[in-house]
């Protein structure tokens, strides 16, 4: 490409919003040209290389407008210390389709430190990585914004707003305060979201628990009745909590150091 082409040729990439060929365009010219490519694959490996980038570049968006932890994927879960959570049907719903087209909902109930929010932000990155739309939120922070749209009257903008997402990641549902369940917004989001839009949501208490949730308990068990009708339930509770478990095996490293340190001096001691 001369110099007087190529700078043609990048503005309109430019105007065409095209930056991965801008990018490749004056190398794939050079090797066409000496190479004798003919036209099509010039023009092929080209868009070839736009379209994958572009795909690329819509998953990283999805991912920083979707909150979830970095850290908390499926891949740095350890399965192994919840042996009472199938691997292979996490793996299943991690690849999306079926459920997410009928707007299932999947429950992850268990005391605290037993790894709910780190599968579900797992099962949230996994999606993502299928090309699907995910939003986590701590289930107060999304009660309170929602309060706020309805005291502006734009709760149903606001819902509508959320429907971009295949998924929304609900975390610790059994924390929203009492003063926050009397606006019944939750309910609201659930009952619009129903058999059209998932919800993933994790809870240190099952049903029993959720009076608190809701402003009555009607109201509570409608909420339930939609979340159960297509749902997947895992209950991680009998195991011992992942934070406890890895603290006693730093603590446990750190005493075998301490040992370990102390050894020499001991020995010294002794031949003393
Ligand atoms: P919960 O939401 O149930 O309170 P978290 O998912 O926040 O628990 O887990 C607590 C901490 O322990 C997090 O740092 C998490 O990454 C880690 N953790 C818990 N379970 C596992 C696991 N099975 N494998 C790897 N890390 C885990
Ligand atoms: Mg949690």
């Amino acid at each position: 490409m001369s110099a007087a082409s190529s700078g043609r040729t990048a503005l309109m990439l430019n105007e065409l919003h095209l930056p991965t060929i801008k990018r490749l365009a004056p190398e794939f010219a050079e090797r066409s040209d000496k190479e004798g490519w003919p036209a099509t694959r010039f023009l092929d490996g080209l868009l070839e290389h736009e379209l994958a980038e572009r795909a690329q570049r819509r998953i990283a968006r999805h991912r920083a407008e979707s909150q979830l932890d970095p850290t908390k994927t499926l891949a740095s879960f350890d399965f192994a210390a919840v042996p009472m959570l199938s691997k292979a049907h996490v793996m299943a719903l991690a690849s999306g389709d079926a459920w997410l087209e009928k707007g299932a909902t999947i429950l992850i109930f268990g005391p605290p430190g037993v790894g709910k929010s780190h599968v579900g932000c797992g099962i949230g990155h996994a999606l993502i990585d299928a090309g699907y739309r995910v939003l986590y939120m701590r289930t107060s922070e999304l009660v309170q914004r929602l309060q706020a749209a309805r005291q502006n009257l734009q709760l149903p903008q606001a819902l509508t707003k959320l429907d971009r997402y295949d998924l929304l990641i609900l975390d610790d549902l059994s924390y929203v305060r009492k003063d926050q369940a009397e606006t019944s917004v939750l309910f609201e989001l659930i009952a619009e979201r129903y058999e059209r839009r998932s919800i993933l949501i994790t809870a240190n208490q099952p049903f029993s628990g959720w009076d608190s949730v809701f402003p009555d308990p009607g109201m509570t068990v409608a909420a339930i009745d939609r979340l159960v009708h297509h749902s997947t339930i895992f209950e991680l509770h009998q195991v011992e909590s992942y934070r406890g478990k890895e603290a006693a095996r730093q603590h446990k490293i750190q005493r075998d150091n301490q040992k370990q340190k102390a050894k020499p001096a001991r020995e010294t001691a002794g031949t003393a």
